[in-house]
């Protein structure tokens, strides 16, 4: 029998606010599974090295954060459809002693939706996605493998025609918005604007049907001036953090297995810290 405790850790640099150690703890002690999660701050050169010789320094997998998705991507000997089609691995796991990588803010992405949201894939769904950056592609992603119809609006035209060449989806300006919000079921943020420190997200929401979902993906604040405006419509709405949570399980099934749970408990735990 092995009798080694299973490691897992976040890379990153930096990597000391992520909250995967918070919320792989909670279901290490909660299901009673005999394992650790770690921070790992590793620079750009020090990367590669690490996950080449991930087991020999004593890990079974772990989550990549910024800057290192698009080396993970480079360094998995194997992908998942999901890190293949957005071009980037968050998450790494070992398949007979080979280095596997993952994508699991797809997963995340949907998964809080379904949650928060049943129902939001009507017949005919249109999307609308602000945004064109990494959740953007996630979220293009997730939302076209579902069926919906995909609008993507960014400030970067060519970033917007890009993912939206890739997927199958439509690229605007931010000029369209108006006519785009008239039509959208779904309307998602997946940009950093609304997030602590940057600039808010400033569109009028009058044009939406109030049957529309509203998502935002930031989540510090965890109610951004989006998510609240909405509300006020009387909009269903769908924060960031049901997202962190949900597509945190993915990596903990690889690494631990178990069947872990985003409970209230968990929420509140992490919704206390980023409160502080
Ligand atoms: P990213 O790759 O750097 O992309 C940033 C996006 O925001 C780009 O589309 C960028 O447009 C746009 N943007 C930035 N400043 C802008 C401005 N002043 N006006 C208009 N557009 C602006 O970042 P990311 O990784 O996609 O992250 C985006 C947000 O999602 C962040 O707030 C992040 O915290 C959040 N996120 C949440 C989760 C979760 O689990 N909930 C997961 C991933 C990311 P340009 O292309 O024109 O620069």
């Amino acid at each position: 029998m092995n009798t080694r405790l299973r490691r897992a850790c976040v890379m990153g640099h930096p990597v000391a606010h992520s909250r995967s150690p918070m919320i792989h703890g909670y279901w290490l002690k909660t299901l009673g599974i005999p394992g650790a999660y770690e921070l790992k701050d590793l620079t750009p050169g020090q990367f590669p090295e690490f996950v080449t010789h991930l087991e020999k320094n004593g890990y079974v997998g772990g989550n990549v954060t910024v800057p290192h998705k698009e080396a993970a991507f480079r360094l998995a000997a194997g992908r998942d459809a999901a890190a293949e089609a957005v071009g980037a691995v968050n998450t790494l796991w070992l398949e007979e002693g080979r280095l596997m990588g993952g994508n699991s803010d797809t997963h995340g992405f949907v998964a809080n939706l379904d949650d928060c949201a049943p129902g939001w894939d009507v017949p005919g769904c249109r999307a609308l996605v602000l945004g064109a950056g990494g959740a953007g592609r996630s979220a293009v992603y997730a939302l076209k493998q579902r069926g919906a119809e995909v609008h993507v609006v960014n400030r970067t035209a060519s970033r917007a025609q890009d993912l939206a060449a890739r997927f199958g989806a439509n690229a605007h300006g931010f000029d369209a918005v108006p006519r785009l919000l008239g039509e959208a079921d779904v309307l998602v943020n997946c940009t950093s604007l609304g997030l602590a420190g940057k600039p808010p997200l400033e569109i009028d929401l009058g044009p939406l049907k109030r049957s529309a979902v509203v998502y935002d993906v930031v989540y510090v604040p965890l109610e951004t001036a989006l998510l609240a405006a909405a509300r006020k419509r009387g909009h269903r709405t769908v924060d960031g953090l049901g997202m962190l949570l949900q597509q945190a399980g993915f990596g903990f099934r690889k690494w631990f297995g178990g069947n872990p749970k985003v409970t209230p408990e968990l929420r509140a735990l992490v919704e206390a810290d980023i409160s502080k």
